[in-house]
């Protein structure tokens, strides 16, 4: 709050995220030192294109203060299991749950860069079902417990030598076969890895397509998946509690795949040293990432 004391200190510092390099103007490319229109309007000063800091970023048209955003942002990161709508709605005193839900979604949008790096070295892959909220049961009437719907998600995890694990990638799945289970591999692995699975005939193409597969089978009941798969039986019972505590299982099955991306964003800058850098990297891809619209998050198909 000391260093946003007021929206054109938000500017400013959006301002240095989106042009690092400086201003350079959306319409024309040019880079010179724009004429300040008003407040919070450049106009570029080859061209005359006015725009914002925030015209296409994630902060397009909001009617939300930069000042809220920015420290709607800091309780994001700053929490370690991060925060849900109601608690985000009580700790900034936003007038409506329904401000503090979207903001969180919007956040989400921009956990996830598209280009990012796969996975490598040792990987484990498998699959778990967790439970979320099934809108269709629920309008039935039924009661809470039976409202929920079991839902199929893929896990990948590096494993670190001698120990410890490294990143993950998650993906909400339709079902257990090979058509689903291994284009996620493949957008998830760097071919050359060591890809441990388990003995699902899903995977058996696997070394056809340059990963270098461990299978292990369990066949008896005292070697169970979570000892020879230490990193996906973590990841799958960490993912399950952060759905229930966190969001209280208050997740629809069609905005799964954004709360994967936030526990994702989270678990891969999850030591210290690179959680202090959270707050900065959440911005940096707000900047970058394209608006959204309340209607586009509330539909039922992202
Ligand atoms: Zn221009």
């Amino acid at each position: 709050m000391d260093w946003f004391r007021d929206e054109q200190s938000c500017l400013s510092y959006l301002e240095q995220l989106r042009w690092p390099e400086g201003f350079a103007c959306p319409r024309c490319g040019a880079s010179n030192d724009p004429y300040a229109a008003s407040r919070a309007r450049l106009m570029c000063a080859a061209c005359g294109h006015q725009c914002t800091v925030t015209a296409g970023t994630l902060f397009d048209k909001t009617r939300t203060p930069l000042r809220t955003w920015l420290a709607a942002a800091w309780y994001v990161t700053n929490q370690k299991y991060g925060v849900s709508a109601l608690g985000l709605q009580r700790v900034l005193g936003l007038g409506s749950y329904q401000t503090a839900w979207a903001m969180l979604h919007r956040f989400r949008r921009a956990m996830v860069r598209a280009a990012r790096e796969r996975l490598s070295g040792k990987v484990e892959v498998d699959e778990s079902y967790v439970d979320i909220l099934d809108p269709y049961k629920l309008r039935k009437g039924a009661r809470l417990q039976s409202g929920t719907a079991k839902t199929l998600v893929a896990i990948a995890i590096e494993v670190l030598e001698p120990k410890g694990f490294g990143r993950i990638r998650l993906r909400r799945v339709a079902g257990t076969s090979e058509q689903h289970l291994l284009p996620f591999v493949r957008d998830a692995v760097q071919p050359g890895a060591r890809v441990h699975t388990d003995g699902s005939a899903a995977y058996r193409a696997l070394s056809e397509h340059g990963y270098i597969h461990h299978q292990s089978v369990h066949l008896r009941a005292d070697d169970p998946a979570h000892v020879s798969m230490p990193g996906v039986h973590r990841v799958a019972s960490l993912l399950k509690r952060w759905l229930l505590g966190t969001h209280q299982g208050a997740v629809r099955s069609e905005q799964l795949d954004h709360y994967l991306d936030e526990f994702t964003f989270r678990f891969n800058r999850r030591t210290s040293r690179s959680r202090g850098l959270l707050f900065y990297r959440l911005l940096e891809q707000a900047v970058i990432t394209q608006p959204v619209t309340y209607e586009r998050i509330v539909a039922r198909r992202p």
